[in-house]
């Protein structure tokens, strides 16, 4: 095992448990990566099937950018790898994290037809890559679930492609996706946007109408 491989899965472990605590990732959802070799492509990832608050280092594999295990593959690989590939080449995307949160969740489904989510007004938006300022509206496209990885990798290729700017997409009744040049920065991208989906969730709860919720409130770009 490399080094920078090594270290990849001693932090992906850590994630796993901090996550978990939070209730981002129950049962054996979500999933996690981070690139250990730009050239060629090699990517950490959480493998398949695995209790994130009961990671271990020897869940953690290594596969290549068609989402293959490099070495001997004594599991099989998140079953959205692909999905972590499609960010990375599209984003330069150093790390991606995916969750299973409640309030992401509904979020994500509220409204059949809703593409996305603004959020606005919230000093927390700050805690996003290059973002300076509170008045920022940041749109999270919703890509529609799909179980076929190929045709569902290609959507969210598109929806990359058409929201240049996002820093995160929600897949419908399902999840979160965010990334950032490293696990660091993607890490406090998921802690943002979760505060933030909560916040927006439980202020509709309460039908609050301040400023900030009507701005967070769902709606069309
Ligand atoms: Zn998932």
């Amino acid at each position: 095992m490399s080094r920078p491989f090594a270290d990849a899965a001693a932090r992906l472990v850590k994630i796993g448990q901090r996550f978990d605590d939070r209730g981002w990732v129950l049962g054996t959802s979500g999933n996690f990566s981070t690139v250990v070799s730009d050239r060629p492509l090699r990517l950490a990832i959480t493998a398949s099937s695995v209790h994130k608050g009961e990671l271990r280092a020897a869940h953690i594999l290594q596969v290549d950018e068609a989402g293959r295990v490099i070495g001997r593959a004594t599991r099989v690989p998140s079953a959205e790898t692909l999905l972590h590939v499609e960010i990375v080449k599209r984003r330069g995307a150093g790390a991606v994290l995916h969750t299973h949160s409640v309030w992401g969740t509904i979020l994500s489904g509220a409204g059949a037809h809703q593409n996305g989510i603004a959020i606005e007004g919230f000093e927390m938006l700050k805690g996003l890559g290059g973002v300076r300022t509170h008045e920022h509206r940041e749109w999270i496209p919703i890509v529609d679930n799909d179980q076929d990885m190929t045709r569902l990798a290609r959507a969210v290729g598109e929806t990359l492609e058409s929201e240049p700017t996002a820093h995160a997409f929600l897949l419908r009744r399902h999840g979160l996706y965010t990334w950032g040049a490293t696990l660091a920065d993607a890490e406090r991208h998921v802690e943002i946007l979760e505060f933030l989906f909560e916040t927006i969730g439980r202020s509709a709860t309460f039908g609050a109408r301040t400023t900030e919720a009507h701005h967070g409130a769902l709606e069309n770009p």
